[in-house]
Parts: C-alpha cells; structure tokens; sequence
C-alpha cells in the first residue's frame, strides 16, 4: 500500500455567544478545524485533526510514495520538520487512523489494548466567580464527572483560589479538582513578567491544602529545576509537558523527576508514537500520563487511543465548560459528539481506526 494523496480541508463553525469572553477581550467567535486525509492506492483512507497543518503542503512530497504503515520513518520525519518549520502531528493521528482501518482494529488495540474506558476529568476553560463556579462543578457531578480542572488567571490569584476553595466547599469530597496555572505557556515574546518561585510555591501550599489532585504548569516550562522543588518541598502532584515541542524536553523533566503527571498531547505535542514511548517510562516509574487534549473530538480521540493503549491515566482530559465549551461545538466536526458515560468516563471506539465519523464525506 502506499501513499497517493495528503488533502488538508478546513472547517469552520461560529460561536454565538462566544467562547473564552472572560480571559480575552478579543474572545473566540469562530472555531476552525484542519482535517488532514491520507489517501492511499488501496482506498484505505485516514484523518486526522487537532492543529492548523498551516504551510503543510510544501512537505507532502516526503510522504507521498510510502506506505502508510511504516509510522517509525513518518514519526521521524515530522519531527525533523517540526524542528525546521511547524508540527504536523495531525498527519501521524491520520496514519493511524489509517493503520487501524487497514488492519480492522482501534488505534488503542495497535497501541497495546491496555484499556477499554478512561475517568474523564471536565477540563473547563473560563474564568469564573466562587459560586458560579461551584454551581458549575455540582452540575458536573450529576452529569456523572468524577473530577474537574480549574483554571487560576496568574494576575487574578486570589479570585482562582477563591473559586477552588468554594468549589471543595461545595462538592465536599466527592470530587477530584485539579488546578492550571498555565505558566508553561509563557513565551520570549510575554512583556509581562510570570508569577515567580516564591509566589507560585504560596499558591501551592493554598492548594495542597485544598486537597487538589495537580497543580498544572506552575511555572514556565524551562524551569525543571523549579518544577522539581515545588513538587518535593510542597508535597503536591505536579504536573506538565502538554506543549512541549521535543521529547528532549520532556526527558529533562524525567531526568530531573520534577513532574508527577506527564501530559504531551498527541496531536500538538510530539505524536502518539513518541507520547506513548514517554507514556511507558513514566508510567513504570509510578508517574501519571493524562495527555491534554484541548483541541477537538478527533484529537481527543487520538490521545484517548494513547492513554488506553499503554493503561495510563488515571484520567483522560475532556474538553467542556457548558455553555460556552459544549461537546457540539468542540466536535462540531463529528457526526457524533463524543460524551462521558453516566460514570464520567470516555469509552474507547471499537470500530477500527481511530473510531469516528464526519456528517459528511471530505472534499
Ligand atoms: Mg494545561
């Protein structure tokens, strides 16, 4: 089998009211998703999706003529191309996708069938008040979730921890919360300064005391040395590598055991190959694999294949924060939204390949 064809079609929804409105005083009023489709001379056909695969087409000649099957050698070149342009890790979720339907098996079987259904955790997204969120979290509970992740705005602290604090007051102990800072995310190009050692380690300690599952991204991603103080002084699970561009980055924080949770998404990070060969080594040292997975159904689905095929967890990243981040919208690409089941958790597709399918046929 070899490969003839690489298509990169874009689809767009609208978001009224829109998403993000209290964290961006431009906030999101449009949701675009790129599905790559490998086309092959057998008509087996894959698709991927969770980045923009923008300048792409320039590469496709590097992909074109092989066969699909020898992921190792295209994991490989799309890193090399990742140091030299963008990611284009969609395209490794499509070869797998085509590699499962070319063998009649769900990617999480190829990638060692280590479970059938994950605890999904409501990642939610905006920022909101100490009782809205509370109201929030009890909502999510009786939709089944057993653990929710807010996020703490660096230069609105008190207010985040005021949120996490109404929230364990309001749902006692029968959920887990988990808490980003998202200060891995920090750039060169960030004027204003990030929160430092000494405050992040404050916030911890507020936490810790709040009895939070992780405290995620604490501090920019080149301080290991921080990461792996912060964890051992405080006494906290902490966690990180969502972004991470290599996988030298990431073996820098195993090195220095300075994570608790190592969370590289598969579609925007370093690809399912290389995140679940990170999966394995940490989850044989007693460390936890939850990719993030904030990106769309198909990219969820791509690291919900990872984190059940190598047994990770104990939970899966579930992009929702109704009624601004709803199933629809986020999968707005999917005939089917994917959901948690009445326990909070995602079930694995048994159907071969990455297991979905679009409303209609790609262009
Ligand atoms: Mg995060």
């Amino acid at each position: 089998m070899k490969i003839t064809r690489i298509r990169i079609e874009r689809r767009e929804i609208e978001l009224d009211p829109p998403f993000l409105a209290a964290w961006d005083p431009n906030p999101r009023r449009s949701f675009e998703a790129t599905l790559v489709v490998v086309e092959t001379d057998e008509g087996v056909t894959g698709i991927g999706s969770g980045d923009t695969m923008d300048g792409f087409e320039r590469y496709e000649d590097l992909f074109v003529g092989y066969d699909p099957l020898e992921i190792e050698r295209h994991a490989a070149v799309l890193e090399t191309i990742a140091f030299h342009a963008g990611r284009y890790w969609p395209l490794e979720a499509a070869l797998w996708d085509l590699a499962g339907k070319a063998e009649g098996k769900p990617v999480a079987q190829l990638l060692g069938g280590g479970k059938d259904r994950v605890p999904a955790y409501a990642s939610t997204g905006d920022r909101r008040g100490p009782d809205e969120r509370a109201e929030s979290a009890l909502a999510l509970r009786e939709e089944g979730f057993k653990a929710l992740k807010i996020r703490i705005d660096r230069t609105h602290v008190d207010t985040g921890v005021a949120a996490v604090t109404a929230v364990r007051e309001a749902v006692g102990n029968t959920m887990g919360i988990m808490v980003d800072l998202n200060q891995g995310w920090r750039m060169p190009g960030d004027l204003s300064p990030a929160l430092d050692r000494d405050a992040v380690r404050a916030v911890a300690e507020r936490l810790r005391d709040l009895d939070v599952v992780w405290f995620e991204e604490p501090l920019p991603r080149e301080d290991v040395e921080g990461y792996a103080a912060l964890r051992a002084e405080v006494g906290i699970r902490v966690a990180g590598g969502e972004m991470a561009r290599t996988t030298a980055e990431l073996e820098a924080f195993e090195a220095a055991d300075a994570l608790d949770v190592y969370q590289p998404d598969a579609v925007l990070s370093v690809g399912l190959l290389r995140a679940r060969e990170i999966a394995l080594r940490v989850l044989q040292k007693g460390r936890w694999f939850t990719p993030h997975t904030w990106t769309n159904g198909i990219g969820l689905l791509a690291n919900l294949h990872v984190t059940a095929g190598v047994g990770g967890g104990p939970y899966i990243e579930f992009p929702y924060d109704p009624p601004a981040w709803t199933p629809e919208r986020r999968d707005f690409m999917l005939a089917e939204p994917l959901r948690v089941d009445a326990d909070g958790c995602l079930t694995v597709p048994v159907s071969p390949g990455l297991g979905f399918e679009l409303p209609d046929a790609p262009l």
